[in-house]
């Protein structure tokens, strides 16, 4: 355990010399609980931000958890491990709340979005990169860009944005650029035209790098050298934008996005008469927060070994693992055997179409064809974990590696409660898994 958090602490902090306990009587296990409720509240935190900015009035009931689990971790408050663990509910409830909310504001805004093929990595004009997850900042982007004579590409998490029609209605958002988060480094000193990161995932960039001065930060993300819009007032981006040389990137490749839960619903008659027919045999969600290194690899092999009979259900950046490849169609349908729900914050959505799927075929949540394979990185997933545990969803699958932050106790609770996996490799938990 670690905690300095008030004056009872040991000198450099308790748990800092091994203490299992600290002053105050928190234990090692508490310790971590409460650690990952203020992770799982900052990953609520930015949903919460991006509703306030489309529906302030929304939030009153996020921030009450957020200010109730925050006073929870206070010294001296709380010290049942069982009301820790249903405090943790309590923030899992808001994340599958605030999803909810945050992807009604989101239809209602920009329209339900439509599968689209988006061309990925082929660039020309003067043009800005939007990297993030903004969709509010992509619109009053597009509307202020309108007409200027300069392209918009998305990167990474802003892909899903192609989907939406009142989005995909301005000609000049033309494409994708790049895959998941960690690219930035290389993909920004290669891009010769201005960019725009608009939440996380930015990568510090390092102090020679030449696309510092091509670098836009919006609200709260920010690096030392880079200029902030403020005000959303776009004019210095787009005069820097048309003085800088024309991008020039060839690619034949696509990619395909816009399976908005809501419109996977829409194909919902097809589906169960798939089911029916048994050309579908099994869902897999594999979705979640990419990071650097070998781990993502396991996710991509998981996808390529998938029988022709299952459908892959994504969200989130972790799909630039495996989303050029082309799975085609289920079939013998006109199913496709990829569909990509979106953001991170759409991940509610592999929820909503369990749900569906649960009340259709009269199948309890957790004994349905669906297996849920999921890669974690930060925060917000964290947040998400919380939200499907809330939901009483089991069996999940987590990797490509255990968080830091749980220990074997916490390890063991989750097993024994939720059957939480860890992943393994990729055969032996195909085998586990294929029903
Ligand atoms: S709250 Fe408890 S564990 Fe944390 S520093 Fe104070 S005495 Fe130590
Ligand atoms: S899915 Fe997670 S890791 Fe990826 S860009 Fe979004 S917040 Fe960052």
């Amino acid at each position: 355990m670690f905690c300095y958090q008030c004056e009872m602490s040991a000198t450099n902090g308790c748990g800092s010399s091994g203490q299992h306990i600290g002053t105050c009587g928190k234990d090692e296990n508490l310790a971590r609980l409460q650690d990952i409720m203020v992770f799982g509240l900052k990953g609520l935190s930015a949903y919460r931000e991006h509703l306030n900015e489309l529906e302030p009035e929304k939030t009153k009931e996020i921030d009450d958890v957020i200010n109730e689990t925050l006073y929870f971790t206070l010294t001296n408050v709380n010290f049942n491990f069982d009301e820790h663990i249903s405090q943790l509910m309590k923030v899992g409830n808001a994340g599958v709340k605030v999803m909810d909310y945050l992807s009604e504001a989101h239809t209602k805004k920009f329209g339900i979005p439509k599968p689209v093929t988006v061309s990925q990595n082929r660039a020309e004009g003067k043009a800005i990169l939007v990297s993030g997850h903004n969709l509010d900042f992509l619109e009053k982007l597009l509307i202020a860009t309108d007409g200027k004579g300069i392209n918009i590409y998305t990167h990474s998490e802003m892909l899903p944005a192609h989907g939406y029609p009142h989005l995909n209605k301005f000609s000049h958002l033309k494409g994708n650029v790049g895959k998941a988060w960690f690219d930035q480094t290389k993909l920004f000193e290669n891009w010769s035209g201005t960019i725009v990161v608009n939440t996380n995932c930015i990568v510090p960039p390092k102090k020679n790098s030449s696309y510092l001065r091509r670098l836009y930060t919006y609200k709260i993300v920010g690096v030392d050298g880079a200029r902030k819009i403020e005000n959303d007032n776009f004019d210095k981006l787009i005069a820097k934008t048309l003085s800088l040389p024309d991008v020039s990137l060839e690619s034949e490749e696509s990619l395909t996005t816009g399976h908005h839960y809501k419109t996977v619903l829409g194909l919902a008659p097809e589906i169960l008469d798939a089911i029916s027919k048994k050309q579908i045999s099994q869902f897999f969600v594999v979705a979640g927060c990419d990071a650097p290194g070998k781990g993502g690899e396991y996710y991509r092999e998981l996808v390529q070994k998938l029988p022709k009979d299952t459908v892959v259900i994504t969200s989130s950046c972790g799909k630039f693992r495996f989303n050029d490849i082309d799975l085609g169609n289920v079939p013998d349908t006109e199913i496709p055997r990829y569909l990509d729900l979106g953001q991170c914050n759409d991940s509610n959505g592999a929820v909503h179409i369990a749900l569906a799927l649960s009340e259709a075929l009269n199948i309890p949540l957790n004994h349905l064809p669906v297996s849920i394979v999921l890669s974690w990185m930060e925060q917000k997933a964290v947040i998400i974990l919380l939200a499907l545990f809330s939901l009483g969803v089991k069996n999940i699958y987590l990797g490509p590696k255990a968080p830091q932050f749980i220990n074997d106790d916490i390890t063991n609770f989750l097993v024994q409660h939720f059957n939480l996996h860890l992943t393994s490799d990729v055969d032996t938990d195909l085998k586990a898994l294929l029903k």
